[in-house]
């Protein structure tokens, strides 16, 4: 009836208006989210697949909200790249991984931490000066950095972004290309970047073992990785089966709850002593 269709559309109205709501007080509150200290940053283990030990570590922010409690990122994120909050956010995430990364040069065996890096930040003129700025302050090798990017944002400007990526890497950071195999990409440029490391996307992880043709993908990235001259690390790695195909297919490293979530730092480091 006129009636209960009227009631609907109010309804579905009232979502509406809340979602607009809750995302223009998550706008304002991004901009004051790093002085009022609710930003912090969680680490999850990149484990070696053929020691078994950690490797890296990539950080994961996290944001507690004063009156939402704790927000992903995959919420906040989005908004902080459009009101160009991600600026400040991106900055200060690169300034504590560097920090991190060099408090932690006392475990031999973990070589370096990853920051996720928006393609907002990248495209920024002032973006290489935050990098020399962050490793100097933090007196942090380049190599103890590595930046993860997604590939969707290099195709709008592949001659620009292969000269972006080339000045990070005289640097000495590491360049992870994030999500593989989820945007389209042309192969003919991903062979122009100067990656050292592919990280395959989850989605191909899940089902890996019992799906042929996920397998199969998985094997396929794997290959050409190597020979583009990467190391490859296995993303949302769950299961033991997962992680014994990955060793199999020749993959270096996996991430995922199989090891560990993302951990703080303190509950990082208890990971590091007891490997010691
Ligand atoms: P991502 O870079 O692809 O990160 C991997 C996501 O998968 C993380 O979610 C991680 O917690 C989750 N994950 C790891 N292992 C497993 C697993 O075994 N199973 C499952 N189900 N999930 C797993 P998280 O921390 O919620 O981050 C979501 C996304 O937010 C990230 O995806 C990244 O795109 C973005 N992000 C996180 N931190 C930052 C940051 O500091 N800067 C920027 N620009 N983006 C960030
Ligand atoms: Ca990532
Ligand atoms: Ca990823
Ligand atoms: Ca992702």
């Amino acid at each position: 009836s006129k009636e209960k269709g009227r009631n609907c559309y109010s309804f579905y109205d009232t979502r509406i208006m809340e979602a607009a709501t809750r995302r223009y007080e998550l706008e304002d509150a991004l901009k004051t989210a790093i002085v009022n200290n609710e930003l912090f940053l969680l680490y999850q283990p990149k484990v070696c697949l053929s020691t078994g030990r950690v490797h890296s570590a990539e950080a994961l922010i996290r944001w507690e909200h004063p009156k939402y409690g704790l927000i992903s990122p995959m919420e906040f994120i989005p908004i902080a790249e459009a009101s160009l909050a991600i600026i400040p956010i991106g900055q200060w995430v690169l300034e504590q991984v560097c920090l991190q990364s060099a408090r932690w040069q006392a475990y031999p065996h973990l070589t370096s931490i990853a920051a996720n890096v928006s393609s907002v930040q990248l495209t920024d003129s002032n973006f290489i000066n935050v990098v020399k700025s962050a490793l100097a302050n933090a007196n942090c090798a380049g190599e103890r950095l590595e930046i993860e990017q997604t590939e969707s944002w290099f195709m709008d400007d592949p001659d620009n972004n292969v000269k972006i990526l080339s000045e990070i890497k005289k640097l000495g950071v590491q360049l992870s290309l994030d999500d593989f195999g989820t945007a389209y990409s042309s192969l003919s440029q991903l062979g122009r970047l100067p990656l050292d490391i592919l990280k395959i996307d989850k989605s191909f992880i899940d089902d890996c073992v019992h799906n042929d043709r996920d397998h199969m993908i998985v094997r396929t990235i794997i290959q050409l990785g190597h020979n583009l001259g990467m190391k490859i690390v296995a993303e949302g790695v769950e299961y033991e089966a997962q992680r014994e195909l990955l060793e199999l297919e020749g993959c270096e490293f996996y991430q995922g709850y199989l090891y560990a979530k993302p951990v703080t730092a303190q509950e990082f480091e208890a990971l590091l002593v007891a490997e010691y």
